[in-house]
């Protein structure tokens, strides 16, 4: 029996009405295998009793549809449908505050859990991944090209009036105030810290061996391309200044 079609914006595996999975069972299981086979899985789930102390303290489970004790237990009985469909949504409303692993009476981490299917919903190029991680591009640009984080500069107080008076610690002329800090590395405004040409290029290496550039392309192929112009750049210079190096011995 077909059924009308869905208002649902993504396609949610868990669908009763749904004649078929939208996804077929091979990919459930190279989904689930992908989290099981992750070297942090057998640390993180040691069974589950099911007593919903992980979302009693769970923060985020007071403000959304959001429950680690669902996590955890379609993980632990292998419901591979319910992950799949957690995937889609749920898992990304996870603040990583991993109260819920100090908590919890197995010794699990729900929150560490969930890191994990983040990972793989990237790794596959899901819906949900590509949206959530969107707004982030400027942060991944700087992140994956510098190996650092936001600069002072880029944080625009219009955007963040939840700070309160804090804001205007952000406000301030952080170029001038930098400069007052001992370490030279924390003088810069363009960067949260100065990273050198070479930390930088050791780190492209990093990226590619553990597959977070192949990962950036499944999400983000424009900033894919963005980010590999900029790192063939940066190894050219890195190559100029050993040379410049060679010559002057
Ligand atoms: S606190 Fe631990 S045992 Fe209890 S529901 Fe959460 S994960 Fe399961
Ligand atoms: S790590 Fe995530 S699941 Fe655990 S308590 Fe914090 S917000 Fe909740």
């Amino acid at each position: 029996m077909s059924h009308p079609a869905s208002t649902r914006v993504q396609e949610f595996i868990g669908d009763p009405f749904a004649d078929e999975s939208v996804v077929s069972q091979e990919k459930l299981e190279e989904i689930f295998t992908d989290i099981q086979s992750d070297l942090r899985f057998d640390y993180e789930l040691n069974g589950c009793l099911n007593c919903g102390i992980c979302t009693a303290t769970c923060p985020a489970a007071h403000y959304y549809d959001f429950s680690p004790r669902e996590i955890v237990q379609l993980l632990w009985t292998e419901n591979l449908d319910g992950i799949y469909d957690a995937m889609q949504e749920k898992i990304w409303a996870c603040a990583q505050c991993y109260t819920c692993a100090a908590r919890c009476p197995f010794g699990n981490s729900p929150g560490g859990l969930i890191m994990i299917m983040r990972e793989t919903a990237i790794k596959h190029g899901m819906e949900s991944a590509k949206n959530v991680l969107r707004p982030f591009s400027r942060v991944m640009l700087k992140l994956i090209s510098t190996g650092n984080q936001l600069s002072p500069d880029m944080i625009n107080p219009e955007h963040f009036a939840d700070w309160g008076p804090n804001i205007s610690k952000v406000d301030a002329p952080l170029k001038l105030l930098r400069k007052a800090i001992p370490m030279p590395t924390l003088n810069t405004t363009e960067t949260a810290w100065e990273v050198n040409l070479k930390t930088s290029v050791e780190l492209y290496t990093i990226w590619e061996e553990t597959g977070v550039l192949d990962q950036l392309e499944t999400i983000d192929e424009n900033l894919f391309d963005v980010i590999l112009d900029i790192m063939d750049e940066k190894r050219e210079d890195w190559d100029e200044w050993k040379d410049e190096q060679e010559d002057e011995d």
